[in-house]
């Protein structure tokens, strides 16, 4: 199983990062978790394709994590097989955020299918609301459903991904919980979004201090991987943004909680489990 960090920056326009997004690779399920600014760019980069995704996964509605689902479900369309479906999968509400996308996009697909003779067909975006306790079949993956605390933002769900005898729970937005504790026991790997606290308090900006209840730390993200028996914490999401040089600053903050394997890095780190 190949996890592949597509974008690990935040809300906050980052030339170094693209927006939230994560891509697991099995030899059987190709998915992408959330879509963050510039999704695109990276899953190409990445050596895929939208017709090659099994599915996309949405842990949440906030904008950083569904900003490029429009660029996803558009590209998907032009460059799939005749009618090929793409599978959503999200919290209650995921389908009245695709119906909006839908509804912006009508201009551009009257101007597409009046221009191509071939293309007879609109997107087919099929749309599975989830809650947890839910488990389903990707490719040849089975993805199971957790909650999340990313309170007052709320439903919110975590995916844990098992396949061929490994295992990775994305954890998306939110603070420590029983439900995410249960999703990842025992898993091999747990990606985490984190903030670093201590940086945070020191920006003297009412918005940004909000952020600080309903986001892990690293800290927190490190006792979460340690209280289930994870073996490899991934980390990202980072807000304020890792800067150049910091990678070893945000590690030491993590290990200082947990014992396993910690990754981190710019926007493509990949980890093999
Ligand atoms: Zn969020
Ligand atoms: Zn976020």
């Amino acid at each position: 199983m190949k996890i592949t960090l597509l974008g690990t920056g935040s809300p906050i326009p980052d030339p170094r990062r693209a927006g939230p997004s994560t891509l697991v690779r099995t030899d059987g399920a190709c998915i992408l978790v959330d879509c963050g600014r510039g999704v695109l760019l990276r899953l190409t980069a990445a050596g895929v394709l939208p017709p090659m995704l099994h599915a996309v996964l949405v842990t949440h509605l906030h904008s950083d994590h569904i900003t490029d689902l429009n660029d996803v479900i558009t590209t998907h369309w032009i460059m799939a097989p005749q009618g090929a479906p793409l599978r959503v999968y999200g919290p209650p509400r995921t389908q009245e955020v695709v119906n909006g996308i839908m509804a912006s996009l009508a201009p551009d697909l009257q101007y597409r299918l009046d221009h191509h003779a071939d293309l007879t067909w609109t997107p087919d975006v099929q749309v599975t609301e989830v809650a947890p306790g839910d488990t389903f079949t990707v490719g040849s993956a089975t993805v199971t459903v957790g909650a999340t605390d990313h309170r007052p933002v709320e439903p919110t769900v975590a995916f844990r991904v098992d396949d061929g005898g490994k295992s990775v729970v994305l954890g998306g937005d939110g603070v420590p919980c029983a439900g995410l504790d249960t999703l990842c026991a025992g898993a091999d790997a747990y990606v985490q979004t984190v903030i670093r606290d201590d940086l945070v308090k020191l920006v003297p900006v009412q918005r940004l201090q909000d952020i600080l209840d309903y986001h892990s730390t690293v800290e927190q993200s490190a006792e979460t991987a340690t209280r289930a028996g994870v073996s490899t914490l991934v980390l990202t999401h980072y807000v304020p943004s890792m800067q150049p040089g910091q990678e070893d600053e945000w590690r030491a903050r993590a290990a200082a909680h947990f014992s396993g394997t910690i990754v981190l890095g710019d926007d493509l780190t990949t980890v093999d489990i």
